[in-house]
């Protein structure tokens, strides 16, 4: 069994399901934290509050939406400004803003950080991120409708728009308030039944073993972790960010970059759901807006997969958000990897299946090549 596999084994299935800021996830930190200090690394624990779920203010944003439906008969004026609010709210929060949700009760949570330091003067550096917290399932993840979760999700778009549309139709031309709520109707029952989605999630929904999302990412950061250490790189420094409630809003890269404010020229390497399928480098993130990855990075990994002859493909990902769509975002060269079945979805996203019998180990390992060969060619 090769270490990388070990590593998903031990937080998928002894540690178990990892739901943010729970005592489990705690647990995987300390793992995580003596798997890195194996190799006597300069470690750092850092604790940061966060939300503990997404449906928290994604609910929220429904309910501001319904309630604007509500009010808009007798007052028009206001119904609208309370949905134009509560669609800046939601493209903030989707886009990796926190808005509404720095009003929200937090909880606990923390990353793991490493760094090793480079063996001459460092003139770059260079940060790699997974997450080891897991997601709480929910009926859009289930196989029957996984498949439509962009559709979905952009239905709920056009839903939410369309009812600022109308209502600002009726506040700022002489149509008919009463036709325009009407027409308006369809759309607030769509956005009632994804916030009934949501308050599913949370009552029944479980937490996921979490193995290829995404104990995967971080056997493989582990891997890298402990090649590094034993054959240092030249002149890039390279800090390890293990990063806890991602799931519930990508939070541990957000409380990293709050803390350290990285130089803008800092690359990052984000390594998330890679135990299965084909190795793939995500070339723009991003549901609503596709933010491109680095062009520099890219044509790295091009360079790595011919010369280690690994099956390496290159596409964009848009559907939720990553700890690397937090980097790109803030304009950081950035660049994901992740691994996507035929369908190019996340095979067991996000659901109780979601197990190490599933990972294969050979991605494992040409993840970890794909990583340290980016990481070489950086230095040439
Ligand atoms: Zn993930």
């Amino acid at each position: 069994m090769s270490q990388a596999y070990r590593h998903v084994l031990q937080l998928a299935e002894t540690i178990g399901p990892r739901g943010s800021c729970t005592e489990a996830e705690r647990k995987a930190a300390h793992y995580i934290k003596t798997e890195l200090g194996r190799s006597k690394l300069n470690l750092m624990e850092e604790q940061f509050k966060a939300v503990s779920s997404f449906s928290w203010v994604f609910g929220l944003i429904d309910l501001l939406f319904i309630v604007a439906a509500l009010i808009f008969p007798s007052r028009p004026k206001p119904g609208f400004f309370l949905a134009l609010f509560a669609f800046i709210a939601f493209i903030l929060e989707s886009s990796t803003f926190p808005f509404l949700s720095r009003l929200l009760p937090k909880k606990s949570s923390q990353n793991v950080i490493a760094h090793i330091p480079a063996r001459s003067k460092p003139i770059r550096k260079v940060i790699i991120t997974a997450h080891y917290d897991s997601s709480r399932s929910a009926l859009n993840f289930s196989p029957k409708l996984v498949k439509g979760f962009r559709r979905s999700y952009l239905l709920l778009v056009g839903a939410m728009a369309s009812e600022v549309f109308l209502y600002a139709l009726a506040v700022f031309t002489s149509l008919s308030p009463r036709l325009l709520w009407f027409l308006s109707l369809p759309c607030v029952l769509y956005i009632l039944v994804t916030f009934l989605t949501l308050l599913h999630r949370e009552l029944a929904g479980e937490y996921t073993p979490g193995a290829n999302d995404n104990a995967s990412g971080v056997a493989v950061l582990l891997e890298v972790a402990k090649i590094l250490t034993r054959f240092p790189l030249i002149t890039t420094e390279v800090t390890l960010v293990a990063t806890g409630a991602e799931e519930s809003g990508t939070n541990g890269a957000l409380a990293y970059l709050r803390r350290h404010r990285p130089s803008k020229d800092t690359y990052v390497i984000n390594l998330d759901n890679l135990g299965i399928g084909h190795l793939t480098v995500v070339t723009a993130e991003g549901i609503l807006g596709a933010k491109a990855a680095s062009p520099e990075l890219l044509s790295l990994a091009k360079t790595v997969a011919a010369e280690k002859n690994l099956a390496l493909r290159f596409a964009p990902y848009h559907l939720l958000t990553t700890d690397g769509t937090v980097f790109l975002m803030r304009n950081y060269p950035a660049v994901s990897l992740m691994a996507f079945d035929e369908e190019g979805l996340l095979p067991n996203w996000h659901w109780p299946t979601d197990q190490v019998s599933f990972v294969n180990p050979e991605n494992l390992n040409a993840a970890k090549e794909l990583v340290l060969g980016i990481l070489r060619k950086l230095e040439s």
